[in-house]
C-alpha cells in the first residue's frame, strides 16, 4: 500500500504527479477548514511536503506517523525544530538553490529605496515632470557607502559580493562567529551590532528567525542608526519591531527602508503604505520561476530520499541520523 502523504501548499501539476506515482496525495484546499483537513488528513501522513503554514506541537500532535515534512523554504523558522527532533520528525529545506536570487532581490530592494525608484515611478507617471527634478527628491550613493549586513551567512555574502564588487563598497558584518574566507574575499570587518549599525550607509538584515533574531532591530537600534542610513529586510519581518521601524520612518529618524518581509503576511494594509521612504514588496526574495522550480525540485528529492529511509541531502536535525 502507498503511504499517506499531505501538502500543504500549491505545487506544479508535474510535481504532484509525480508524488501521486508513489504515494497516497492528499492536497490542502487553503479556502476549506484548514482544522478540519489536518484532523482528516494528519492521523495517518507519513510525510509532508509544502511552505507557509505554521506547523508547531498544537498542529502536529495528531500527527502520530509523521516521519518527515519538506519544507520549500530555506527558512524554518515555521516548524518547532526541537519539538520535531524530540518526536524523531526529519525537518528538510532548501538551501543555496535560492542564495543568488534573494541577493539579488535584497540588492534591488538597496538601489530602490536609495534611488526611490518606486516614488520616483509613480511621480513621472502620475505627470509630475514638468521641469527638472528638485533636489528633496534626490536620492543617495550607494557606491562607496558601507554596507553593514546582519547575518554573514549564504545570503549575506552573496549580498556582500554584490556590493564588494560590483559598487566597491566597504563591507562591514554580524555573524555567530567570524568568517576569515570571506574577509578575505571581500575585505569584509566583523563586528559587534553597536558598531555595524553606528557606521553603516545601509543596513541588510539576513538572519534567521529564532529566539535571539526576534526583534533584534527595535527602538533602541534604530537609534543607533545614521540619520541618512537604509534599513533592508530580506530576513524575516519578526526580526523588526514594525511599530518602532513606522516610527523611525516618519519622524525620519532614519532615512528609508526596503522590505520584503513583514511581522503579519500576507499584509493587505499598513501604516507602511503610507509613507513614501519606504519600499514595500511582498515576499518574494526568491520568487523567479526559475528558483522556485529548483526550490521544489530540491523539496522534492529530500522528500523522496526521506520516504524511503534514506539521509535527505538538506536535513536540518541533522542529529536524528547520527
Ligand atoms: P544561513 O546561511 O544560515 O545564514 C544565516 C546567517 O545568520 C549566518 O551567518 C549566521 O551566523 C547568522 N546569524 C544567526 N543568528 C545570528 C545572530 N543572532 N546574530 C547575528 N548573526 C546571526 O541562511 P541563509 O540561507 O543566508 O538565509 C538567511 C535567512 O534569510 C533565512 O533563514 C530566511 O529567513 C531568510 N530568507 C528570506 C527570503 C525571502 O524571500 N525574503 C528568501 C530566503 C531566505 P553563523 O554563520 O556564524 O552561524
Amino acid at each position: 500500500m502507498k503511504p499517506d502523504v499531505f501538502v500543504f501548499s500549491r505545487l506544479s501539476d508535474e510535481h504532484l504527479a509525480e508524488l501521486k506515482a508513489r504515494y497516497n496525495v492528499t492536497v490542502l484546499d487553503p479556502k476549506g477548514d484548514i482544522e478540519a483537513q489536518y484532523a482528516k488528513a494528519l492521523p495517518t501522513a507519513k510525510g509532508m511536503i509544502g511552505v507557509g503554514r505554521k506547523l508547531g506541537p498544537t498542529q502536529l500532535a495528531q500527527a502520530k506517523n509523521l516521519k518527515v515534512i519538506s519544507s520549500i523554504s530555506v527558512g524554518y523558522d515555521n516548524y518547532d525544530l526541537p519539538y520535531l527532533t524530540k518526536r524523531g520528525i526529519m525537518l528538510t529545506n532548501t538551501p543555496d538553490v535560492l542564495t543568488e536570487t534573494t541577493a539579488d532581490l535584497g540588492f534591488t530592494l538597496l538601489m530602490s529605496a536609495a534611488r526611490r525608484v518606486p516614488e520616483l515611478d509613480a511621480w513621472t507617471k502620475n505627470g509630475n515632470w514638468q521641469r527638472t527634478l528638485s533636489p528633496d527628491l534626490f536620492g543617495v550613493d550607494i557606491h562607496h557607502k558601507t554596507l553593514g549586513i546582519v547575518g554573514m551567512g549564504r545570503i549575506g555574502a552573496a549580498i556582500a559580493r554584490r556590493g564588494h564588487f560590483g559598487f566597491n563598497m566597504p563591507v562591514l558584518y554580524t555573524a555567530n562567529s567570524p568568517k576569515p574566507e570571506l574577509e578575505a574575499e571581500l575585505n569584509a570587518r566583523y563586528c559587534l551590532l553597536d558598531t555595524l549599525l553606528a557606521q553603516a550607509d545601509f543596513v541588510v538584515l539576513v538572519v534567521p528567525l529564532g529566539p535571539q533574531t526576534r526583534q533584534l532591530i527595535g527602538k533602541a537600534q534604530l537609534a543607533q542608526m545614521k540619520a541618512d542610513a537604509i534599513l533592508i529586510n530580506v530576513a524575516r519581518g519578526a526580526v523588526v519591531d514594525e511599530a518602532a521601524l513606522i516610527e523611525s520612518l516618519q519622524t525620519q529618524q532614519i532615512r528609508a527602508a526596503g522590505l520584503d518581509v513583514y511581522e503579519r503576511e500576507p499584509l493587505a494594509e499598513s501604516p507602511l503604505f503610507a509613507l513614501p521612504n519606504v519600499v514595500t514588496l511582498p515576499h518574494i526574495g526568491s520568487a523567479t520561476a526559475q528558483t522556485r522550480n529548483a526550490m521544489a525540485r530540491l523539496a522534492m528529492d529530500n522528500f523522496h530520499q526521506a520516504m524511503a529511509g534514506e539521509k535527505p541531502q538538506s536535513l536540518v536535525n541533522t542529529e536524528l541520523w547520527s
